[in-house]
């Protein structure tokens, strides 16, 4: 068996069909989107993304403003550009690029969001929102995940509550960011999910919990970590890492986590790094800043028609 490929471009382009649509029709209504971006420092991944995020938005119709602040920057500094961020009605979603410099609590910035433009869910009252199963925005990397697998198990003809009420979901990687919400949205789907982190392999078994899973979603930031001995055949295997790796040619390439040669021939379905995940996180983000921008202010209500 040769896994095929889950084709995240090809998933991206028709979730911007309806982004477009979207804008227009909040426009015609008098709607303003707009994506501030905050950093702090000089990532190189973050920078890239930053960017990759202001010519999509260009593209859509979308405002954006991109707010960077020098590595030295204090809490104070970062606390005072979200609150003004919150307060400019230009702006319907607010992103603050990880990661932060160590001097600053990550935590007390997503606390200051304004939770109606916390677009990446990362507000304590978003982010219970979403573990509760009532989200107000889905965060985009998890989001994307399980969009390219319900795409997938639509093109594949699956029905997907049987689909996910007999399958094993395990989810490698534990962040705030991608982890945890991801195990929120398998168990949203009344999927069976297990959550593994950086313990379940250096106590030698991540095997013994990959092997477990119809889907195996990765997201650890460590590339080449899952090999064929990881993945039960079969198996629907989604890569989130994005790493960059230096060849013998001296050439920096985006690679995965999941070593694709080993496992393409063992899984059922993989999805590509480049080409995956990451496009569809892009539009994502773009469309829970565009129906942020339909919010009144205080409500709670659910956005996002897929939890
Ligand atoms: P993180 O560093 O915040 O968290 C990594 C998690 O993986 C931790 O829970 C850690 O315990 C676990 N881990 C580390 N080594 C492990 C191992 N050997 N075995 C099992 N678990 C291990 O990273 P993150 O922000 O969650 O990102 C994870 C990856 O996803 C990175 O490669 C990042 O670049 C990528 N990412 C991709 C997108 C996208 O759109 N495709 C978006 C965000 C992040």
């Amino acid at each position: 068996m040769t896994a095929r490929v889950m084709d995240g471009r090809a998933c991206a382009r028709a979730l911007a069909a309806g982004l477009a649509d979207e804008v227009a029709r909040l426009r015609d209504r008098g709607g303003r989107p707009g994506l501030a971006i905050v950093s702090a420092g000089s990532d190189h991944g973050a920078a890239l993304y930053g960017r990759r995020l202001q010519r999509l938005s260009a593209e859509f119709g979308i405002g954006h403003a991109a707010r960077p602040l020098p590595a030295t920057a204090t809490q104070a500094d970062l606390l005072g550009v979200i609150a003004e961020l919150n307060a400019d009605p230009d702006l319907s979603g607010i992103l603050v690029l990880r990661p932060l410099p160590p001097h600053v609590d990550e935590s007390a910035v997503f606390r200051a969001l304004d939770p109606a433009k916390d677009v990446e869910a990362v507000h304590p009252e978003n982010a219970g929102l979403l573990t509760l199963g009532v989200p107000r925005f889905v965060p985009s990397t998890p989001a994307a995940v399980f969009h390219l697998l319900d795409t997938w198990l639509d093109a594949a003809g699956e029905d997907r509550a049987d689909f996910y009420h007999r399958s094993r979901i395990v989810v490698v990687g534990r962040s705030n960011t991608v982890g945890k919400p991801a195990v929120a949205l398998g168990c949203a789907r009344e999927a069976s999910v297990e959550s593994v982190d950086v313990w379940a392999d250096r106590t030698g078994g991540l095997g013994r919990h990959t092997r477990w899973a119809d889907v195996l979603v990765v997201a650890a930031g460590r590339p080449g970590l899952i090999r064929a001995e990881h993945v039960t055949p079969g198996a629907i295997v989604i890569d989130v890492g994005i790493n960059a790796s230096t060849g013998s040619d001296g050439r920096v390439r985006t690679v995965g986590d999941v070593d694709a040669a080993s496992v393409a021939p063992r899984a059922g379905a993989l999805s590509p790094v480049p080409g995956g995940v990451g496009p569809v996180t892009d539009v994502w983000l773009l469309r829970s800043t565009v129906r942020a921008a339909s919010l009144r202010p205080g409500s709670d209500r659910t956005l996002l028609e897929v939890p």
